[in-house]
C-alpha cells in the first residue's frame, strides 16, 4: 500500500476508533490532528476569497519604505518558523501565520547574482538596494569592478547609487538596523561601496589599499546621507575602535590600525544631539525626541542570537526594540523615511546547522515586522519582507499534524503505531523532520559501525542540537532556490509573480517616487 493511501485511510477514521482497534501500546498515544471542524475549513476559504475581492491597490506614492531582510530566510525557514511559533503558543502550529504572512502581496525572488548561481549576501543585497545584479562579495559596485580594487577613483566610477542614498537626496530620513555587524554585507550594501565585503575595518584591508574600509564609510558618508542617516544600530563595535582602545563590555581591544575612534567621530560629526550607545541600559535611556543621530553598537562582533540575548553581559535590545526606536527617530521627518532592518543571524545559525536558533531569530524578525506595521499607517508606508538567499534547510518525512517541529518524525498513527518513522539504515534509526543538505551536522558514525547516529534518546529540541546533514561541510551553505517577497502598503501590488531580485529596488523607487534622483553612478556633487 502506498504511503499516501495508508495516510488517507488513517485520517478517515477517528483517533478514538483507531485506539480501540489498534494495539494497547498505541491506545496510550496522544490524539493527533487539528482543532478545526469540517465547516471551519470551508468558512476560512470563503473568508479568504471575500478578503481577496476587497483588496484594493494603493496607487498613491509611499511616504515611507521599510525593507526587512531575513538573512538566509528561505521559504522552508518561514514554514518551520511559523510552525514553531504556533507550537510555542500551544497550538499544533501548521495553521499559524507569521506577521508578514498576513500581507496581501507576495512574489518569488530569483536570487542568482551576476556571477553566482547560488549567491552570498553582498550581491543579493546590492541587487535589492541598487537595482543591479552584481558580483560575488561586492557591495553596491557594478560587475565591471575588479575584485580587490584598491583605487578609490575606480570604485567611485563603478559605484551604484542605493535606495538609502536616493531617499536621503529626496530629503527623507534613513536608518539601518541589524543583529549582524553593521559592517556586514547586508546592512553595508545600503551605504558602502567596495569590491571586498570583508574590508570591514582598515586592518582587514591589504596594506596600502586606499579604498575606505566599511566602518569608515559609515562615518564618512556624503553630507546629504550623513545628515539623513538618523539611526544605525547593530553589532560590530571593534571595527569602529582603535587597537589601543579597551572595549567597555569585554575589556578586549579594538581592531583599527589608524588609531581612530569612529564612535566618537559619529558623535562629533553629527551635531550637538548625536548619541552613541553600546548597552541595553544606554539604549533604553535614548530619548528619540531629543536625539538627532543615534549609533548603537551592542556587540564586538555580531549581536547575540535571540535565544541567547537574555544572557548577554551588558544586555542588548531585541530586533523588535531596535525597530521600534528607529521608527520613533525616523517618524519625526514629515518628508518620510527609508529604513532597512535585517534579521542578520538566521543565516549564521543555519551555517552552524542549528535550526532552533535560526527559527527563533526568524520569529523575532516576524515580531519586529509586526511592531513596524502597528507603528505606521498602512496608507503611507510600504513594508517589504524578504530574504537575500535561502539555505539547504529541509522539512521532511511524514510527521503528523502538531508533531514537534524540532523533534523526530512521528507519523499519523497507523498500522506502524506512533513510533518515530525509521530510516532504511541497518538499524532502522529515527530521523528529525528538520535537516540540511550539507554542513557540520553530518555525523562521522563510521567509528560506531553505524551509518547514522541513533537519535532516539537525544533531545533534538535542545538549543544546541545540530540537525543531520547529508554532505559533510564545515559550514552549511546557502541554497539557490527562490525566496519569498511579502509586501503591504502603497504600491505593494507591484510585488507580484516571479521577480528578479533587483526588481525589488525598482518597486521601492517607484513607491517612493524617486525617479528624478536615480543615477547610474552616485551623485558626485555629494561626495567628500
Ligand atoms: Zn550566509
Amino acid at each position: 500500500m502506498s504511503k499516501l493511501i495508508r495516510k488517507t485511510m488513517a485520517l478517515a477514521v477517528s483517533a478514538a476508533v483507531l485506539s480501540t482497534a489498534m494495539s494497547p501500546s498505541f491506545a496510550a498515544e496522544p490524539t493527533v490532528g487539528g482543532q478545526e471542524s469540517v465547516q471551519d475549513w470551508y468558512e476560512a476559504g470563503n473568508d479568504f476569497v471575500r478578503d481577496a475581492n476587497r483588496l484594493h491597490r494603493s496607487m498613491h506614492k509611499a511616504k515611507n519604505v521599510i525593507l526587512f531582510v531575513g538573512d538566509g530566510m528561505g521559504i522552508s525557514t518561514e514554514t518551520a518558523a511559523r510552525i514553531l511559533e504556533g507550537q510555542i503558543i500551544g497550538n499544533t502550529g501548521e495553521e499559524h501565520r507569521l506577521s508578514f504572512e498576513k500581507f496581501p502581496y507576495l512574489a518569488l525572488s530569483k536570487t542568482y547574482s551576476w556571477d553566482q548561481q547560488t549567491s552570498d549576501s553582498a550581491p543579493t543585497m546590492t541587487a535589492m538596494v541598487t537595482g543591479y545584479k552584481a558580483r560575488e562579495g561586492m557591495l553596491s559596485v557594478n560587475h565591471l569592478t575588479t575584485r580587490g580594487e584598491c583605487d578609490p577613483a575606480v570604485i567611485e566610477a563603478n559605484s551604484l547609487s542605493t535606495i538609502l542614498e536616493q531617499s536621503a537626496a529626496a530629503g527623507k530620513s534613513t536608518g539601518i538596523v541589524s543583529t549582524a555587524r553593521l559592517t556586514h554585507a547586508t546592512p553595508a550594501a545600503t551605504f558602502a561601496h567596495t569590491s571586498v565585503r570583508d574590508w570591514e575595518a582598515d586592518s582587514n584591508k591589504p596594506t596600502g589599499c586606499a579604498v575606505k574600509d566599511i566602518a569608515q564609510q559609515l562615518i564618512e558618508l556624503s553630507p546629504t546621507v550623513s545628515k539623513s542617516l538618523k539611526v544605525a544600530m547593530g553589532g560590530g563595535r571593534t571595527y569602529f575602535m582603535p587597537k589601543t582602545m579597551v572595549d567597555p563590555e569585554y575589556g578586549s581591544k579594538g581592531r583599527r590600525n589608524d588609531g581612530r575612534d569612529l564612535t566618537a567621530e559619529w558623535v562629533n560629526t553629527r551635531g550637538a544631539n548625536a548619541q552613541y550607545v553600546w548597552s541595553k541600559a544606554g539604549f533604553d535611556a535614548v530619548n528619540p525626541n531629543t536625539t538627532s543621530h543615534l549609533l548603537g553598537l551592542f556587540e564586538n562582533s555580531h549581536m547575540q542570537y535571540e535565544a541567547d540575548r537574555a544572557a548577554d553581559k551588558s544586555g542588548e535590545p531585541s530586533l523588535t526594540e531596535m525597530t521600534e526606536k528607529s521608527i520613533q527617530m525616523l517618524q519625526k521627518n514629515r518628508k518620510g523615511f527609508f529604513l532597512h532592518v535585517e534579521g542578520g543571524r538566521i543565516d549564521h545559525a543555519h551555517h552552524a546547522g542549528n535550526a532552533k536558533r535560526a527559527l527563533l531569530d526568524a520569529i523575532e524578525l516576524s515580531k519586529a515586522v509586526q511592531k513596524a506595521y502597528e507603528m505606521t499607517d498602512p496608507e503611507e508606508t510600504l513594508i517589504i519582507v524578504t530574504a537575500d538567499h535561502s539555505h539547504t534547510f529541509t522539512i521532511a518525512g511524514y510527521p503528523h499534524r502538531g508533531n514537534d517541529i524540532l523533534g523526530l518524525v512521528a507519523e499519523v498513527p497507523d498500522v506502524d503505531g506512533n513510533a518515530p518513522e525509521a530510516a532504511k539504515d541497518k538499524l532502522g534509526l529515527p530521523y528529525t523532520t528538520l535537516g540540511y543538505a550539507n554542513g557540520p551536522g553530518w555525523r562521522d558514525a563510521v567509528a560506531t559501525g553505524q551509518k547514522r547516529p541513533d537519535l532516539s534518546a537525544t533531545d533534538t529540541a535542545a538549543l544546541n542540537f545540530m540537525q543531520e546533514a547529508t554532505v559533510p561541510l564545515g559550514s552549511e551553505t546557502h541554497a539557490g532556490e527562490d525566496v519569498a517577497v511579502h509586501a503591504t502598503g502603497p504600491m505593494a501590488h507591484l510585488v507580484h509573480g516571479s521577480m528578479e531580485q533587483n526588481w525589488i529596488y525598482h518597486v521601492m523607487r517607484e513607491a517612493l517616487d524617486l525617479s528624478e534622483h536615480h543615477h547610474h553612478g552616485r551623485d558626485h556633487k555629494n561626495q567628500h
